[in-house]
């Protein structure tokens, strides 16, 4: 504290504190890759994909270098391209739309459902409708589990089912959460994740990693993430990556995955405190039935007339900060603005991108801190 006796700042995502939590475990796997020297393709890439698998359900697990390179990974090995429609949500992180675009293909901007943020069934059907009318052929869906909460899996299962599409959940903010019982990657064809160090399960730098039950997607994956090779290494079968996940960063989340579970028992019991404290202020966010959380983000919306910036500037005055996920939504970004958007457009994300703001969550959030966090949020709200 300073001699204002300002309050210090809180941390919108603890990473520091999960360090200190882990101590010496990651000095020490980090010490046994500098010991063994096999960077690439180490002992600690297998281990890992082995228990991502059992962790998820999935049968097999592709490391990978990042959650775009999942993304993109999958859509490389079923050679999706140009003329086809991939349809996602607007109102994502940019890299779901922009995997769909470097193949060639179209991706079509589809709205989402105020009340959970994921993408609306009806609006994919429409969308659906529109591609064709374009001349595209819809080839995949990527519904996207945001803000790390289940997307509705039956819904656009189904429709994706009747309509011949594909399914490659993006589960870069959502892995470790559920759907009916069962967990994400367990699910469609394929899941793409992010180990960003701000996700959920994150590491030390970039990776990613895809789940799937199709043994033929994974042999494929496994080909792509290294340039496409072949029966042996110089030999090339078709278009890849340099895709791989470090073998460092496998060691480092092998540490992570132990306290995975815990982490998103205390991610949750965060989430309801924040729910108890803003419920009758602000809208807070909700879970669909048979969908739960790991809570990658709290995101409020604020109530009509709030002026958002102002409403964040009064919080960091307190020490408290805030960030907004998305301000703008896909469609409405410079790079993505002439792909084509579903019929009936998408006054959701619009309304979403404007009133939407995420408060400090994560594992080690403590109760008096988080105290500090609701009644500077209630205290901004009645001036
Ligand atoms: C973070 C994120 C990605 C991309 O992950 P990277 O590891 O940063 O490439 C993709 N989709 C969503 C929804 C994300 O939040």
């Amino acid at each position: 504290m300073n001699q204002h006796l300002r309050p210090d700042p809180v941390p919108f995502i603890d990473i520091a504190a999960q360090r200190r939590r882990l101590g010496k475990s990651i000095d020490e796997a980090v010490a046994r890759v500098l010991g063994h020297c096999q960077f690439i393709n180490g002992p600690e890439v297998t281990q890992l994909e082995a228990e991502l698998a059992a962790f998820s359900g999935a049968r097999h697990v592709v490391s990978c270098a990042s959650g775009t390179d999942a993304l993109l990974m999958v859509l490389m090995a079923k050679g999706v391209g140009r003329g086809d429609a991939v349809f996602c949500p607007s109102f994502t992180f940019c890299a779901t739309g922009e995997a769909v675009a470097l193949t060639g293909a179209t991706p079509v901007f589809v709205d989402v459902d105020e009340a959970t943020f994921n993408i609306d069934a009806a609006s994919l059907k429409r969308g659906i409708a529109t591609a064709k009318k374009l001349g595209l052929k819809p080839v995949a869906v990527i519904p996207v589990d945001l803000f790390g909460q289940s997307a509705d899996h039956d819904a656009i299962g189904a429709i994706a089912a009747e309509a011949g599409l594909f399914v490659l959940d993006d589960a870069a903010q959502g892995f470790g959460a559920s759907h009916k019982g069962h967990r994400l990657g367990s699910l469609g064809l394929a899941t793409a994740t992010s180990f960003f160090p701000a996700k959920p399960l994150g590491c030390f730098g970039d990776g990613g990693a895809i789940f799937t039950d199709d043994a033929e997607l994974a042999e494929k994956l496994r080909s792509v993430r290294v340039h496409g090779q072949g029966s042996d290494k110089y030999d090339n079968v078709r278009l890849g990556l340099t895709g791989r996940l470090d073998t460092m960063q496998a060691a480092i989340l092998i540490e992570k995955l132990k306290i995975f579970e815990d982490e998103i028992a205390a991610r949750n019991k965060v989430a309801d405190r924040y729910a108890q404290g803003l419920g009758n202020v602000v809208s807070v966010p909700r879970l669909a039935s048979g969908c739960t959380s790991v809570w990658a983000q709290y995101t409020i919306r604020l109530p009509k007339g709030c002026d958002r910036d102002g409403f964040a500037a009064a919080l960091k005055a307190q020490g408290i900060p805030t960030a907004i996920y998305y301000v703008k939504s896909m469609h409405q970004q410079t790079a993505y603005r002439d792909f084509p958007v579903a019929d009936g457009g998408l006054p959701a994300c619009e309304r979403l991108s404007n009133d939407v703001i995420s408060l400090p969550m994560h594992a080690y959030l403590d109760e008096p801190t988080q105290a500090r966090v609701i009644k500077a949020v209630r205290g901004a709200l009645s001036t």
